[in-house]
């Protein structure tokens, strides 16, 4: 019985989770500025949270880099 409470829980807070990267993933937008590109790869900004990155490739990053924000969950 306990645990199926404890596997409950971990059921509820991964959909949390998982909902939270989602909604993350869809506000943030990367913009690429090859002018900043250095020898770590191509420069991204967030148009959304403003974070910066650099990727190897040439796709975006795939989540937000936003740094969590205290009191947001
Ligand atoms: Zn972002």
């Amino acid at each position: 019985m306990v645990l199926a409470i404890i596997l409950f829980i971990v059921v509820v807070v991964w959909l949390f989770v998982t909902y939270q990267s989602r909604k993350r993933m869809k506000f943030c937008r990367w913009r690429e500025n090859r002018g900043k590109d250095g020898p770590q790869g191509h420069y991204y900004v967030c148009m959304n949270c403003g974070a910066e990155t650099f990727q190897t490739g040439e796709k975006p990053p795939s989540i937000c880099l936003r740094p969590e924000e205290p009191g947001a969950a």
